[in-house]
């Protein structure tokens, strides 16, 4: 947008567009959505207002209907965002450009540099997996993704700009290979991507962000550990520890798949972060089988966890499935595996103190303080230096 003569303005600032970028797996999103438009409307109230984001393409009518929105714009569209603005004006009604998500090609990379030290490059989107209580493949598509030369070319780009650290994303990572329009097959894959990308100069560290168990094999595994630059680091989805609720949730492997990527990793890597997703609370989930969950992930050598209540979403064959689980047991095995991701985290953190890691630091200055990351992310907070930010100290925990 910068390119098409628009300016970055703080969201708290007067602007003459606000453009919200909405989420379709946070719970409230319509909810949070008329909110900042009611902001905007008493701030700014000339302003135009443009949703878009994954929730706009689930419910663009919904949208649109709120007070104060001059655009609605779905999966597709909002690449054309510039365009867009130019041709609205303030008082038209309510414009909603949206298409069905199977008409949606075509791959749009990108990346956030702000002024971050830690940068997230897109390269791939859409997801072709169905898993039951997921909307995601309705609101971004099919999987689709960059080509292993221009995610290099974007790389080497970075580099130049000064980047020291890249978190590589997508919708399903590890389906990496499908081409622009979904429709490759093996062709290229995330293997033949990280390879290439761990010999261009002037990039020191790589993340791979969140990647389905089953897609993120023993060669990956293997690679990472012999690496210089990708980080000793995983995030990896488990969603429940119990065989007959992956079954209902439809996802593509087993807990003993699951254990034995840990188990490897760990292997070859001792040191290495392993985050892991997990559901609580899913339609069917017995108290059996949310214990299940627990002591597996109790006896599993991960290092911390994300634990997401699981809440209806419409057009999902979860709803179909019985019984459903009450909100309140859901809040409560929530909580209790939330205890045991602090536990998790603490024992990680100990197991590394003492040793020496090298340590990322970022820009900004909190209360005089700044942050880092090691390499296998732990967290280190120190008095703010101007000469460590965006440089890799050696660092005792
Ligand atoms: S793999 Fe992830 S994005 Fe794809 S359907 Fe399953 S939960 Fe949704």
């Amino acid at each position: 947008m910068e390119g098409e003569g628009f300016e970055k303005a703080d969201f708290d600032a007067q602007a003459d567009v606000y453009v919200i970028n909405t989420c379709s797996v946070t719970d409230n999103a319509d909810k949070e959505c008329r909110q900042i438009v009611r902001r905007i409307q008493r701030r700014a109230p000339e302003s135009l207002v443009v949703i878009t984001g994954c929730y706009a393409q689930l419910k663009p009518e919904e949208i649109a209907e709120i007070p104060g929105v001059d655009l609605v714009l779905g999966a597709a569209e909002k690449f054309n965002l510039p365009q867009h603005i130019k041709e609205l004006s303030k008082g038209d009604s309510t414009k909603i450009c949206s298409c069905d998500i199977e008409q949606v090609n075509g791959f749009h990379s990108s990346y956030s540099i702000n002024d971050r030290t830690r940068t997230f490059l897109k390269v791939q989107d859409g997801c072709d997996y169905n898993c039951s209580f997921c909307t995601i493949p309705m609101a971004r598509g099919k999987s689709r993704s960059d080509s292993v030369a221009n995610v290099e070319a974007e790389v080497k780009e970075l580099a130049a700009r000064g980047v020291k650290e890249i978190v590589l994303t997508g919708v399903n990572l590890g389906d990496f290979g499908k081409g622009p329009n979904g429709d490759k097959r093996n062709e290229e894959t995330f293997f033949e991507l990280v390879q290439v990308l761990e010999k261009i100069d002037g990039i020191e560290r790589y993340r791979i962000s969140s990647i389905e168990p089953n897609l993120l094999t023993n060669d990956i595994i293997g690679f990472v550990a012999n690496s210089k630059k990708f980080m000793p680091h995983f995030h990896i989805p488990l969603q429940s520890g119990s065989n007959k609720i992956l079954g209902l949730m439809r996802r593509r492997y087993k807990r003993e798949l699951y254990a034995d990527r840990v188990n490897l990793i760990k292997t070859l890597m001792p040191h290495c972060a392993i985050g892991v997703d997990v559901i609580v609370g899913f339609p069917g989930e017995t108290e059996e089988d949310f214990n299940e969950t627990f002591n597996f992930l109790h006896s599993l050598n991960v290092s911390y966890l994300h634990v997401f209540t699981y809440s209806e979403r419409a057009n999902t064959r979860a709803l179909e499935i019985e019984p459903v689980v009450p909100m309140q047991v859901r809040h409560e095995r929530n909580k209790k595996l939330r205890n045991l991701s602090y536990m998790k985290m603490q024992y990680f953190t100990q197991q590394h103190e003492g040793q020496t890691r090298k340590t990322l630091f970022e820009g900004h200055a909190k209360n005089g303080m700044m942050e880092g990351y090691t390499d296998n992310y732990i967290k280190v907070v120190v008095p703010y230096r101007g000469e460590w930010v965006n440089e890799i100290i050696n660092w005792k925990l």
